[in-house]
C-alpha cells in the first residue's frame, strides 16, 4: 500500500504563487507540470492525467493539478473511522468485518480430499441449516440478485401474489414491482394498500389456478405503517397451497438473538419484532432471502434459504452463474457464520460488538479520549442501526463533542480519516460505532486540532 499522505499546505501555498506567475505566462509542459507534483505519492499515470487536465482548464495549473491529485486519493476506498453513530452505514459499506487477507490461494471451489472440483456453497449451506434450520442455501453478491433470482428460477412465466401494501421500493431503485418485470414473472397485486387478509391471497389463488407459482412477502425494512392496518402473516399464508418466499431484507437470523449476553435482556424491541430467518422458515416459509452485510454482519452478499429441492433450482438457473459471489464475500461470510456457530458473536462480529457494547464503557472511553486531547465534552447522544433497518430504532450513546465544525479537518486526516455528525453548529464523535483499538487515534487528531 503506497503512503498517500497529503502534501503539506506550505507546499501548496508556494505552489499557488508559482502558478498565479505561471499563469499569466504560457502552460508549462504536461510532463513539466506532472514532476513539479511529483512529491505526490500516486502513480506517475495519475499525476499525468491531473497534469493534462489542470492545463486544459486554462490557469493556476499546480494548484489545480493537485487538488485533481487529491480528489483521485479521496476517491480511494480506504479505511475510516465511523464516529457517525449509525452502525451499518450505506456509505461506509454497511457492516464492518475482516476481510480476506495474505497472498495464498484459497480452497474456495476445491475438494481437498479427492482433488478435483467442490462446491463454494457446501459448507456455507451446512452452516445455515444448522443455525436457521433450512434443508439448505446458496449464496449470490447481495439480496436484491438473491430475491430476483428466486423469482427467475421459481416462476418465470407464472405469477406471484404479493401485497399491496409490501410492493414497495427497498433504496437505491430496488422496487418489487420492477424486479418482477426483469425476472420474467408476473406480478399480481392482492389486497389494499394498510390491509391485506388471507382470503384476498386465497381469492388470488382460485382465480390463477395453476399460473400461480408463489406468494411473496417482502418485509418493509425501511418504512413503517401504523394506524388501520392488517397483514397476513407466513403462517397462514401457508394455507394458500404455493410455495412462501419471503424477503427479509434485514438479515436478523434469530429474533430470540441468543448471542446477546443475559446484560442486555430484555431485548429492545428492533431485535425481538424483527422477523427472524429462524422464525419465517419455523413458521412455514418455504424460501427466505437477506442481505449478509445488514443484521447478520457480514460481507455484501445475499441469502437464499429454505427447502432443499427450491434452492436446487435456483442453484442450477443460469442468473446463478453471473450472480456468484467470490472468495472476497465467501471467507469473511463463512467466519461471520462460524462466529454464530461457537457463540462468539460479540467478540467476533463488528455490528453485534457495537449493538452490545453499555453506555457506561462508552462513558468512560470518552473520558479518556477527552483527557488525552484536551479538548472536548460528553455528551448522551442516540445510534442508529442504518442501511434501512430497523427504522425508528435508537440506541442510547455517548459523543464526544468538540466545538465549531471540524468535520472536514476529520475527514481530510491521514492515514485514517475520522466521519464523525455536525449537529447544533459542534462536531460529535458517536463512540458506539468507533472501535476501541481507534480510540487512542481519535484522541490524537482532536489534539492536533487544537494545537
Ligand atoms: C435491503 C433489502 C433488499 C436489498 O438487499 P441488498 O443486499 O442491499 O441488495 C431487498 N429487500 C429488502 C426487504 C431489504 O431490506
Amino acid at each position: 500500500m503506497p503512503d498517500l499522505s497529503l502534501p503539506d499546505k506550505a507546499k501548496v501555498t508556494n505552489a499557488a504563487r508559482v502558478s498565479e506567475a505561471n499563469s499569466r505566462e504560457r502552460p508549462p509542459s504536461v510532463d513539466a507540470l506532472a514532476r513539479a507534483i511529483g512529491d505526490i505519492d500516486l502513480p506517475h499515470a495519475v499525476l499525468v492525467d491531473c497534469a493534462r487536465r489542470s492545463i486544459e482548464g486554462g490557469t493556476d495549473y499546480e494548484v489545480v493539478a493537485r487538488r485533481y491529485a487529491q480528489d483521485f486519493e479521496g476517491a480511494l476506498i480506504g479505511e475510516v473511522i465511523n464516529a457517525t453513530g449509525v452502525l451499518l452505514h450505506t456509505n461506509l459499506g454497511r457492516a464492518p468485518y475482516a476481510g480476506v487477507s495474505g497472498t495464498r490461494a484459497l480452497s474456495v471451489e476445491y475438494d481437498l480430499a479427492e482433488g478435483v472440483r467442490g462446491s463454494r456453497h457446501d459448507a456455507i449451506s451446512e452452516m445455515l441449516r444448522l443455525l436457521t434450520g433450512a434443508e439448505a442455501a446458496i449464496v449470490v453478491n447481495n439480496n436484491a440478485a438473491a430475491v430476483l433470482l428466486v423469482l427467475a428460477a421459481l416462476a418465470e412465466g407464472r405469477s406471484v401474489a404479493v401485497s399491496r401494501g409490501e410492493s414497495v421500493e427497498i433504496g437505491g431503485g430496488f422496487r418489487i414491482p420492477e424486479v418482477m418485470a426483469r425476472s420474467g414473472a408476473r406480478l399480481v397485486d392482492v389486497g389494499t394498500t394498510n390491509r391485506t387478509r388471507l382470503s384476498d391471497y386465497s381469492e388470488a389463488a382460485r382465480e390463477l389456478g395453476d399460473d400461480l407459482a408463489l406468494v411473496l412477502k417482502v418485509h418493509p425494512s425501511n418504512f413503517e405503517v401504523s394506524g388501520f392496518i392488517e397483514d397476513t402473516s407466513i403462517r397462514e399464508l401457508t394455507s394458500v397451497g404455493v410455495p412462501v418466499i419471503a424477503d427479509l431484507g434485514s438479515g436478523l437470523l434469530d429474533n430470540n438473538a441468543p448471542w446477546m449476553p443475559a446484560a442486555t435482556r430484555p431485548l429492545p424491541n428492533w431485535i425481538s419484532d424483527e422477523p427472524g430467518a429462524v422464525q419465517a422458515l419455523n413458521d412455514g416459509a418455504d424460501v427466505v432471502m437477506f442481505s449478509g452485510d445488514k443484521l447478520l454482519g457480514g460481507p455484501q452478499c445475499g441469502i437464499i434459504a429454505g427447502r432443499a429441492d427450491l434452492i436446487e433450482r435456483c442453484a442450477r438457473h443460469p442468473l446463478m452463474r453471473a450472480m456468484r459471489p467470490g472468495q472476497h464475500a465467501l471467507v469473511p461470510l463463512q467466519r461471520v457464520l462460524l462466529s454464530y456457530l461457537i457463540r462468539g458473536v460479540i467478540e467476533e462480529v463488528p455490528f453485534w460488538g457495537m449493538v452490545a457494547v453499555a453506555v457506561d464503557e462508552l462513558e468512560t472511553r470518552a473520558a479518556s479520549i477527552i483527557e488525552a486531547a484536551n479538548v472536548g465534552e460528553i455528551r448522551a447522544t442516540h445510534s442508529v442501526i442504518g442501511a434501512g433497518a430497523a427504522p425508528g430504532a435508537t440506541l442510547p450513546s455517548v459523543a464526544v463533542v468538540v466545538p465549531g465544525d471540524v468535520s472536514r479537518q476529520l475527514r481530510m486526516r491521514r492515514p485514517v480519516p475520522i466521519v464523525g455528525r455536525v449537529a447544533e453548529g459542534h462536531t460529535w464523535l458517536d463512540l458506539r460505532t468507533v472501535h476501541p483499538d481507534d480510540d487512542q487515534g481519535v484522541a490524537a487528531a482532536l489534539s492536533d486540532l487544537v494545537r
